[in-house]
């Protein structure tokens, strides 16, 4: 049955109200713990602790915040393994990457933890003698922090980080898939020693917890990774409220493969890319675009290699995939292999669900690759799931048409051994992340992560210095020392020195 969590409001595990879900591990149908599928109440009473902690939180030194962050990182380091685990079990990437999942949160915060030395503002000249004028940042108040279930401590940890060094107090709502890693994380925050009420967590779904964060007047800014329509529809709501909002949903990536590419550094590049997190990375590698002479070359190799995979249990060191998330995550991905061998699109490998032994408990699939026509919606549609479309192209320019011709914009990649290509490619993708020589996923921490297009608004983006945009304002401040009433644009003219 596993153990029973409540909701994590003020400092203390609470009760709810609402009716209990459970959290299984998509590899095995085991019974992981279970969550309280909160109330509209149970939200109220987290932002409402969120807004007290707020104003002892936004005083504390940012340098005092970044301590409480580094020793969050020492606790994530020290419980990687047993975290990972958790990852692992509950979401079904493989445990390399759950590894890699925590460590993003030792890394992130590690990062976020020296921003509170900097969070630089400027000192600008004023146009009046004795005034000085300087800008800087202040946190927004209480957010919240919406997540998924695929990066299901990383996420949490990008969000959370960035809030909690600009000074905001946070409510998660994470993902009903992955509750179980949301509640590790918090307690890990609980234990590095954050104040009460700084660090909230209220599990449930999306309709009701969800847009009862983004809807609250008290919360002053979201955070929200997912879909596209949940996206549209967090940023409809948050509009009407006028507060900031940091949208990240989704991407149809791909890696351009020129015709004097390495091949095999590129097949490599593309397993991990297509196959890493059974493809449910917003990163994925989603369509390669492969120049005609070498098409038949790359294609060859790389269903060879797709076959090779072993797909099995994530917590098998042996294993190269693991299951995908969820019951429906399977059923979406069996439905896009029917719409693509229905609109003709040439199945090369895989497209089944694995059936036998210790299969038939989880949600695993053979990875998939289809030989896919520019305009059909393999080539379109997000999939996120271990089905690659490959696609060729006459020469670059039409390898660009091909990259740019979808509704998303979130990552891309090139292959080639010509810096014209590669530095023309910088310029071209139209996406907010550009690879050369490596696949579309592998974001570090230090550089800005986000996209254009339907991917999400390009105003926010999340890690890097710009981790701090979505959760802070600008204040600009005018002190003027000169003891007497001085007027900007009117007294200017006549003034010279002091
Ligand atoms: P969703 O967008 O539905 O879920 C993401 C988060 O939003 C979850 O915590 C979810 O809660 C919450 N949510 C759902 N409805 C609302 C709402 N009305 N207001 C506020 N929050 C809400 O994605 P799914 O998990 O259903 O996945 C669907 C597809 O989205 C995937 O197949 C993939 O294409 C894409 N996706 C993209 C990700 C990315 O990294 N950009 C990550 C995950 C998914 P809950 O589910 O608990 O109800």
């Amino acid at each position: 049955m596993g153990e029973e969590y409540g909701i994590f409001v003020g400092g203390k595990w609470r009760k709810s109200e609402g009716k209990r879900f459970e959290t299984t591990n998509p590899a095995t149908g085991e019974v992981l713990a279970t969550f309280p599928a909160a109330t509209k109440d149970d939200v109220n009473a987290a932002v409402k602790v969120a807004k007290e902690a707020f104003e002892s939180w936004r005083k504390t030194p940012a340098p005092r915040r970044g301590e409480l962050l580094l020793e969050a990182a020492r606790i994530f380091r020290r419980k990687k393994e047993e975290l990972a685990r958790v990852v692992t079990t509950e979401m079904g990437k493989i445990l390399a990457e759950g590894r890699g999942d925590v460590q993003e949160v030792i890394d992130f915060f590690e990062y976020a933890a020296g921003e509170g030395r900097r969070m630089f503002g400027e000192t600008v000249p004023s146009e009046l003698p004795n005034k000085m004028c300087l800008t800087v940042r202040l946190p927004v108040g209480p957010v919240g922090l919406i997540t998924p279930w695929n990066f299901p401590m990383a996420i949490p940890a990008w969000k959370s980080g960035a809030a909690l060094i600009a000074g905001c107090t946070f409510v998660l709502k994470p993902s009903s898939l992955t509750p179980l890693c949301a509640a590790r994380f918090v307690e890990v925050l609980d234990e590095a020693g954050f104040p009460p009420g700084v660090v909230n967590m209220v599990t449930g779904s999306g309709s009701v917890v969800g847009d009862g964060i983004v809807d609250h007047p008290d919360i002053r800014a979201v955070s929200f990774t997912g879909g596209v329509d949940t996206g549209r529809h967090v940023y409809e709501s948050a509009a009407k409220k006028m507060i900031k909002v940091g949208l990240e949903l989704g991407g149809k990536n791909a890696i351009l493969a020129m015709d004097d590419a390495d091949v095999d550094l590129l097949i490599d590049g593309v397993m991990f890319g297509a196959f890493g997190t059974a493809g449910q990375r917003c990163t994925a590698t989603s369509r390669l675009i492969v120049h005609e002479k070498i098409y038949d070359q790359v294609v060859d190799e790389l269903v060879e290699r797709a076959e090779d995979l072993k797909v099995g249990d994530p917590l098998d060191e042996r294993t190269d995939m693991g299951p995908v998330a969820s019951l429906d995550q399977e059923r979406k991905v069996l439905e896009y292999v029917a719409i693509g061998r229905g609109e003709g699109d040439k199945l090369l490998t895989g497209g089944k669900k694995l059936r036998g032994g210790k299969h038939d408990k989880g949600f695993f699939l053979e990875p998939t690759v289809f030989a896919v026509e520019r305009k059909k919606r393999l080539a379109q549609e997000e999939i996120f799931g271990p089905v690659l479309s490959v696609l060729t192209a006459k020469d670059y320019a039409d390898a660009i048409a091909i990259a740019n011709s979808v509704k998303y914009g979130l990552s891309s990649s090139i292959y080639t051994n010509d810096l014209r290509w590669a530095f023309r490619a910088m310029q071209d993708l139209e996406a907010g992340i550009t690879y050369v020589n490596a696949p579309t996923i592998g974001a570090e921490v230090q550089l800005p992560f986000g996209g254009t297009k339907e991917t999400g608004p390009t105003d926010t983006r999340e890690a890097g210095t710009t981790a701090l945009e979505e959760f802070t304002y600008w204040k600009t401040v005018y002190v003027d020392y000169s003891g007497r009433l001085q007027k900007a644009q009117i007294d200017t003219a006549k003034l010279v020195g002091g």
